[in-house]
């Protein structure tokens, strides 16, 4: 049988460089989160996030195409590339390092004084401190503009009160930034996550990303000096800014998903026999496994154009946003097609394939819903805001 990726021949898009990367962050996966993963689904509980954001922060993943503060300071589609495998793995573990690293160490990184980046930006590249980023309320999601959470002065000092949800690394974060109304427009803050008033809760009966900490963060008179503060951004460009950087991470991490319930589907039609022969062998099968591999070639090639455009500096917003919409939405059905061919043992942990599957769920709906960006995608079209 042939790879997928050798068939549309996709590693020989990337670099040697872009190919090691791929290669390191795939022994450290096979090593240290492979063995364990499907048993942190099910008990809805990682071992020691501390320790494995600490191994993530060694090889250089945690900010990776940051510069300085002890970033590793890769081009863009070497983090894409690393983002796939990480995905490849559990979308909860490459969550785990984009909220880290486009999220949080990237709004501090862009937008904090030069004193707070130091304070936290290396700690954070080496996984010693963790970072969360608070912008969904429990009744703002998709229209942050609306938010309550608001910052007022106390003579030096800022006191936030609000409350955010679904905060992957929620109640593992030494900092959160913290997106807030003030009399000057939405601001951002670097809030240790030891300030009095502050509290984080995690949410349990997730059915999807179980191997990944969400939490709801409860900001109850919480004082924090004028210096935590970003200095400059003011409004929604800010939080938008950060999710782009994210958004783009998931366009690469989506297809490492579908890879590897792709590479599970194919091994299993191959082996599975059924009515006297490998079920591979019938055409329905065929079919299904063509066309994975026909959406799974698209998206790694849209990934590869999206990385090149990015190292280029001329990535635009809406292309983040067409490739989001795209990989993830195409990564799912493959994950749900997979699943099909696994017929009950689809449905089992057995396999990796339902545990991408309901993962796609929540990655679906997070950085921006496929409704969000399909009309984002409307609005540059036809000149129209379908928005409100
Ligand atoms: P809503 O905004 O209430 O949307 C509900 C539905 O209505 C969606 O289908 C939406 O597309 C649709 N809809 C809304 N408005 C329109 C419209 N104008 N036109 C058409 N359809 C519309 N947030 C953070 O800030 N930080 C995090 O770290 C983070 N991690 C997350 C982790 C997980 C596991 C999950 C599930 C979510 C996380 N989120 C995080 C939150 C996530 O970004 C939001 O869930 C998302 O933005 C959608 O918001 P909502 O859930 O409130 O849905």
């Amino acid at each position: 049988t042939t790879h997928p990726d050798e068939l549309a021949g996709l590693t020989g898009l990337l670099s040697d460089q872009e190919r090691a990367i791929a290669e390191s962050v795939r022994a450290l996966t096979a090593r240290e989160v492979e063995p364990h993963v499907a048993g942190w689904f099910e008990r809805g509980e990682i071992d020691d996030p501390r320790g494995l954001m600490r191994k993530l922060g060694a090889l250089g993943l945690l900010g990776m195409h940051l510069d300085g503060y002890g970033c590793a300071g890769t081009t863009a589609t070497e983090y894409g590339v690393a983002c796939l495998e990480l995905e490849a793995c559990d979308s909860g573990l490459r969550s785990m390092v984009s909220v880290q690293g486009s999220l949080a160490m990237y709004a501090i990184w862009k937008w904090a004084s030069e004193e707070e980046k130091q304070r936290w930006l290396p700690g954070m590249a080496a996984g010693e401190l963790i970072g969360c980023f608070g912008l969904t309320e429990p009744d703002h999601g998709s229209d942050p503009a609306h938010m309550r959470t608001r910052a007022r002065r106390d003579g030096g000092d800022w006191i936030i009160d609000g409350r955010k949800m679904w905060i992957t690394n929620g109640s593992l974060a030494d900092v959160a930034v913290i997106w807030a109304q003030t009399d000057e427009g939405v601001r951002g803050f670097a809030v240790p996550t030891d300030a009095a008033g502050f509290a984080a809760n995690t949410i349990e009966h997730k059915m999807s990303l179980r191997a990944s900490v969400t939490s709801e963060l409860v900001l109850d008179g919480v004082r924090v000096p004028d210096s935590a503060a970003f200095p400059e951004v003011r409004g929604l460009r800010g939080p938008l800014s950060c999710l782009s950087e994210a958004r783009y991470g998931i366009v690469w991490g989506a297809m490492g998903a579908a890879r590897t319930a792709l590479e599970c589907a194919q091994r299993y039609a191959v082996e599975r026999e059924q009515f006297g022969r490998p079920i591979g062998g019938f055409q329905l099968t065929q079919q299904k496994l063509a066309d994975m591999t026909l959406e799974y070639t698209k998206g790694v090639l849209l990934a590869v154009h999206l990385g090149r455009l990015k190292d280029a500096g001329t990535l635009r917003p809406e292309q983040v946003s067409l490739g989001k919409l795209n990989n993830v939405r195409e990564a799912i059905d493959i994950c749900r097609t997979a699943r099909t061919i696994l017929g009950a043992n689809g449905i089992s942990l057995e396999y990796p394939v339902i545990r991408h599957a309901n993962n796609l769920e929540s990655v679906l709906t997070y950085e921006g819903t496929v409704e969000m960006h399909t009309l984002i995608l409307g609005v540059k079209l036809t000149g129209q805001s379908a928005f409100q």
